[in-house]
């Protein structure tokens, strides 16, 4: 079978123009980013390819897909049962109705196309305050929105899907946004800790949907008042563009062995959402905070994920694999065993963010100190031998069984 190309190939000029725009942000992110580097293609995104790669689709993985519209199978298994499934698929509901309702046009809203704006940019300007004051105001409302943390960076288009599916053929259609677009703006929203515990169950999905559901009415909320200021604003969630990229970018965290960003505020217990303006702003700067150092000498992640789908080994130009983003040097999950496992469990799996001494509840002093030994508050550890050594004692964050959170339990 032949794979759609993460195309197009990259010609020498734009690629000169990357490294100078980029380079020295991308230095400051700790991204190695090699001449073979090729934007990433949606139709080779695991989930995508599970409706069109015979190698990927089973019935496990359309068991999978049809469990979120009602029709899981409860099975035995602690956090399995029905309860289970329907708290899941309840917290994915807000969702769910966002990214349904264009389904006849081909566009899965907020996965596989960006969010259809319901309001037209206003044809007059509001008079704007200085970037950094607008930058200021939007983190603000994004905070009175909802979302937990916010950054602002620039438009990088090396992260733009070049293509996302048809969702009626499945066929690759080319990727486009509104053109002048300056600006992104990437909220994060942390996950319920306890509910995390809680991993693998479908239980525990509720906190992912949760949280999609919420990112859905913030995305959308924020880029309603920018375009009633008079500025194009494009409400997206998992969608249109690598988030992980952008939210280093904006300074939110650093990418961890597990594939996920790291924060200094939740670990990696946060999902990501962004919005791409062309409203004037000033930009955060990436920062080296020390949570991806920690991981060169931490395997825990990797150690617990059940079919073995995370490196062990320093970051490197990751497996032959499609759904692998080509000429990035980095920590690199098997993406198909991955999802094999979700497909599996009729759920997602989260088990290796449970599980990573970042999820820690920083409201507690023992949490913050163990931060400040592993971390230091300039990104280079106190004490990191101490907090590894702490963390290997604690040993790692056991499962919350899925009967205890329902009577109310919650995870040490
Ligand atoms: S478990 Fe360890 S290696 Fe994995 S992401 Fe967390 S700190 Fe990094
Ligand atoms: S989500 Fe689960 S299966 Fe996938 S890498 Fe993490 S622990 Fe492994």
């Amino acid at each position: 079978m032949t794979w759609p190309k993460n195309s197009p190939e990259v010609d020498e000029e734009t690629w000169r123009d990357w490294q100078a725009r980029f380079g020295e942000s991308d230095k400051a992110a700790g991204f190695d980013i090699r001449r073979d580097f090729q934007p990433f293609n949606q139709m080779n995104d695991m989930f995508t390819r599970a409706f069109w790669d015979p190698s990927v689709r089973s019935k496990d993985t359309d068991g999978f897909f049809a469990s979120y519209r009602m029709e899981a199978s409860p099975r035995r298994g602690e956090g399995f049962a029905q309860r289970d499934f329907a708290l899941r698929n309840a917290a994915w509901a807000v969702s769910d109705i966002i990214s349904n309702r264009a389904g006849e046009k081909g566009l899965r809203e907020g996965f596989q196309g960006a969010i259809e704006a319901d309001t037209p940019v206003a044809p007059t300007r509001a008079a704007l305050m200085s970037p950094e004051e607008e930058s200021i105001e939007i983190k603000r409302l994004a905070r009175f929105f909802g979302a937990d943390i916010v950054g602002i960076t620039e438009i990088d288009e090396r992260w733009h899907y070049t293509h996302r599916p048809d969702t009626r053929s499945m066929r690759p259609l080319e990727e486009r946004l509104p053109e002048g677009l300056t600006h992104v703006i990437v909220m994060g929203h942390a996950m319920d800790f306890d509910l995390v515990a809680t991993y693998p169950s479908a239980l525990a999905g509720a906190s992912t949907g949760r949280e999609y559901s919420h990112e859905a009415a913030v995305v959308i909320q924020l880029a309603t008042y920018i375009r009633n200021l008079g500025f194009e604003a494009v409400a997206s969630m998992n969608d249109t563009a690598l988030v992980i990229p952008y939210a280093i970018k904006a300074g939110l965290g650093e990418y961890g062995r597990n594939q996920m960003v790291l924060t200094p505020e939740f670990g990696p217990r946060v999902r990501f959402s962004k919005i791409f303006t062309d409203l004037p702003l000033a930009t955060d700067t990436p920062r080296r905070l020390g949570l991806a150092a920690y991981c060169e000498r931490c395997t825990i992640c990797a150690d617990a994920c059940p079919p073995r789908a995370l490196p062990r080994g320093a970051p490197d130009l990751g497996p032959d694999n499609p759904s692998a983003i080509k000429g990035v040097c980095k920590w690199t999950s098997d993406a198909e065993k991955c999802f094999g496992y979700w497909a599996k469990l009729k759920t997602d799996c989260a088990i290796c963010m449970r599980v990573c001494p970042f999820n820690r509840r920083y409201d507690r002093w023992r949490d913050r100190l163990w931060r400040w030994l592993a971390i230091g508050p300039r990104g280079r550890g106190v004490a990191p031998g101490l907090a590894r050594w702490w963390q290997a004692r604690r040993g790692k964050r056991k499962r919350l069984r899925p009967r205890d959170w329902w009577k109310g339990g919650a995870a040490d």
